[in-house]
C-alpha cells in the first residue's frame, strides 16, 4: 500500500483548472521531489495532500484513508502529516520552545513534561539546542526554518511535506536547512519535497516528478530525469535552471 496516493486529482479555482488529473503514489520511506516552473501547480498539489484545499475531483488517499470521504476524520489524518512552508509562520510573541510545544500540548500528544523533553530533543536534532528561549525575531532565516521543521516534527508525523522551504533564505543559509531535510530522508521519513534546488533533488530524491501546467509531464529516478529528459518541456526547464 502507498503511504500517499492521488488518483485523478483535479483542482479548479472558479473556471481555472490548476491541477488536471494527477496520479501519484509515494511509498513508505520514499522521498519524492517535485520540480517545475512557477505556476505549474506544485503548491496546490502539496496543499491537496492534507486537504488544505477542497479537492474538485479525484481522490487523495493517505495510509489508506480517502480524504475526500466525508466520514474520514481529517484532523486525525492531518496530525500524521507535517508541513513546512517557504515562510516559517512562527508565532512572534512566543519563544522557540513555546512555538514547538504549542500544537502537541493542545492536542495532548503527551504530558507537558514529555512534550517539552521531545521539543528540546528536536531542537538539538536541528542544531538549535541553545535557542529554546529565543524569540523568532532573534533568529536568522535558516534558524527560523529549522525551528519550523522541529515544530512540524513535534507532532510525530510519518509524512513530511516541504514547499520550497529554502527559497526565502539567503544563499548561505540554504545548506543548513537542506541538511536537516537530508537527515530526515536518511532516517526513512516519507517526504514530498517541492524544491528548486536541483542539486538537492538529484542527491536526495528516490524519484523526481516534473510538473508543468497542472500535469505531471515526466517522472523518473533523478539520474534519468536530469540526465536523460524525454520531453521538450523538461529539456527547456532544465536548460533554464541548471
Ligand atoms: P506553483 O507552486 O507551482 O508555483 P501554485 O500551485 O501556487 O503553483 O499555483 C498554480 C496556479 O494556481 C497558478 O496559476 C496560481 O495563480 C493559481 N492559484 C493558486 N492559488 C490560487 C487561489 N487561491 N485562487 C486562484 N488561483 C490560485
Ligand atoms: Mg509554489
Amino acid at each position: 500500500m502507498s503511504k500517499i496516493q492521488t488518483i485523478g486529482l483535479r483542482k479548479s479555482y472558479g473556471p481555472v483548472e490548476v491541477l488536471k488529473g494527477l496520479d501519484v503514489a509515494v511509498a513508505e520511506g520514499e522521498v519524492v521531489c517535485v520540480i517545475g516552473p512557477s505556476g505549474s501547480g506544485k503548491s496546490t498539489f502539496l496543499r491537496c495532500l492534507n486537504k488544505l484545499e477542497d479537492i474538485t475531483a479525484g481522490k487523495v488517499v493517505i495510509d489508506g484513508f480517502d480524504l475526500t470521504d466525508p466520514k474520514v476524520d481529517l484532523n486525525k489524518v492531518r496530525q500524521h502529516i507535517g508541513m513546512v512552508f517557504q515562510h516559517f509562520n512562527l508565532f512572534p510573541h512566543m519563544t522557540v520552545l513555546q512555538n514547538i510545544m504549542l500544537a502537541p500540548v493542545e492536542l495532548k500528544k503527551g504530558s507537558k513534561a514529555e512534550v517539552r523533553a521531545n521539543a528540546l530533543a528536536l531542537l538539538d536534532r536541528v542544531g538549535l539546542a541553545d535557542k529554546a528561549d529565543a524569540r523568532p525575531a532573534q533568529l536568522s532565516g535558516g534558524q527560523k526554518q529549522r525551528v519550523a521543521i522541529a515544530r512540524a516534527l513535534a507532532m510525530k508525523p510519518d509524512v513530511m511535506l516541504f514547499d520550497e522551504a529554502t527559497s526565502a533564505l539567503d544563499p548561505e543559509m540554504v545548506g543548513e536547512v537542506l541538511q536537516v531535510i537530508r537527515d530526515l530522508a536518511k532516517e526513512g521519513m516519507t517526504m514530498v519535497v517541492v524544491t528548486h534546488e536541483m542539486g538537492f533533488a538529484r542527491e536526495v530524491a528516490d524519484r523526481v516528478v516534473f510538473m508543468a501546467d497542472g500535469l505531471i509531464v515526466e517522472e523518473n529516478s533523478p539520474e534519468e530525469l536530469f540526465g536523460n529528459p524525454q520531453s521538450s518541456r523538461l529539456q527547456d526547464f532544465l536548460a533554464k535552471v541548471l
